[in-house]
């Protein structure tokens, strides 16, 4: 009964029916269409068992990342692989390091396990490596880094990363989950998601998801990326049929179809640029983002609550989170062109600036 319950974004709002959904981080476009299609062939094989071991799926990520598919293992979700993490490496007595703006299922894992979550802060909404070492004690087992940081969308170079993971003891396992990796800037030129350090350290693990921008997120697969030693650990802990064949075939299809994802990533580079700015000339905080999502920054916690029940009126969701240490913020999914100017819309008449 200490675990706290997870708390999801809205999906309704009582008596309108154009609901703008920003409070999940979902892909404004939707499933890519060779996704969908991929389920829908899948549909007349439902009678048969998955596949145990997602070979296709593992060698598609593998060829698409550059990535040996025996390094990799597939969850139901991300949240799947961080669970079988904290199950196979921490329990009753050990700790787990996360950070203060991390994401809320680390503490929650960590509970379920039978070890004890450590909150590390942060540095100006930024991951502070040397925090982070200064938790490191002889129980520590896990520590958990969001880089991009969600929801503070802020990332921690490469470099950082590799500090840390040169620092921690040798039996300490750092966890870099790239839930929005792809999103970063100078992703795949300076920044790999922390994929090279995972796949040539013992004890560094990357983790990955179809649900943000392969629009996946009802479908539940993501994927972990390990030297082969812990993979193995992990797939003991691994149900064997844990995702279904549709689940499979979807992601699968999903992974080859770059022209989608490139069009993705770049739709969405602009369009959160675009309300940073605007944001910023309202006079309302935020900082550059590296995901799919910004997180805005109010004079305080009345005005943000005051700004979520205008745009709640207007029929738009975003995500409070006070629970994750910003009472004053608001964190807002970047839409497609047509999403983000009915938010910005709805933000400036709030402000009471007319466009
Ligand atoms: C959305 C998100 C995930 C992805 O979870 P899935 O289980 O793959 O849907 C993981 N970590 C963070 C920080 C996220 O925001």
């Amino acid at each position: 009964m200490d675990i706290s319950l997870y708390v999801g974004g809205e999906s309704h709002i009582a008596g309108v029916s154009e609901v703008l959904k920003l409070s999940s981080n979902e892909n404004p476009v939707g499933p890519p269409p060779a996704a969908q299609q991929a389920l829908a062939e899948a549909a007349s094989k439902m009678h048969l068992y998955p596949s145990v071991d997602h070979t296709p799926l593992r060698a598609a990520i593998g060829e698409v990342h550059g990535l040996d598919p025996a390094q990799i293992i597939c969850g139901v979700g991300s949240d799947e692989v961080l669970t079988f993490l904290c199950q196979a490496y921490a329990g009753v007595g050990d700790e787990v390091i996360h950070t203060e703006h991390g994401f809320s299922m680390y503490p929650i894992l960590a509970r379920a396990a039978g070890a004890v979550p450590v909150c590390v802060k942060e540095s100006d909404r930024c991951v502070d490596v040397d925090a982070i070492l200064a938790a490191v004690t002889k129980k520590t087992k896990l520590v958990f880094l969001t880089n991009p940081g969600n929801p503070t969308g802020t990332t921690i170079p490469m470099g950082e990363i590799e500090r840390l993971a040169d620092a921690l003891p040798a039996e300490v396992i750092l966890v870099i989950d790239g839930a929005y990796a792809e999103y970063a800037r100078g992703y795949d030129d300076t920044y790999d998601g922390g994929a090279a350090l995972a796949g040539g350290r013992a004890n560094v693990v990357m983790t990955r998801t179809f649900s943000k921008l392969y629009g996946l997120g009802g479908l539940r697969v993501g994927w972990g990326y390990a030297c082969k030693e812990i993979i193995d650990v992990l797939n003991r802990v691994r149900g064997p049929f844990n995702l279904s064949a549709p689940a499979l075939a979807a992601a699968e299809a999903a992974m080859k179809d770059r022209d989608f994802a490139a069009r993705c990533i770049a739709d969405n580079a602009r369009l959160r640029e675009e309300m940073r700015k605007e944001l910023t000339s309202l006079g309302i905080a935020c900082d550059e983002s590296d995901a799919n999502f910004v997180l805005a920054r109010f004079r305080d916690e009345d005005e943000a609550v005051a700004c979520e029940a205008a745009l709640r009126g207007a029929g738009i969701l975003v995500r409070k989170v006070k629970g994750y240490g910003f009472p004053e913020g608001l964190r807002i999914t970047v839409g497609d062109t047509a999403g983000t100017e009915r938010v910005m819309a709805a933000i400036r008449a709030f402000v009471g600036v007319d466009a």
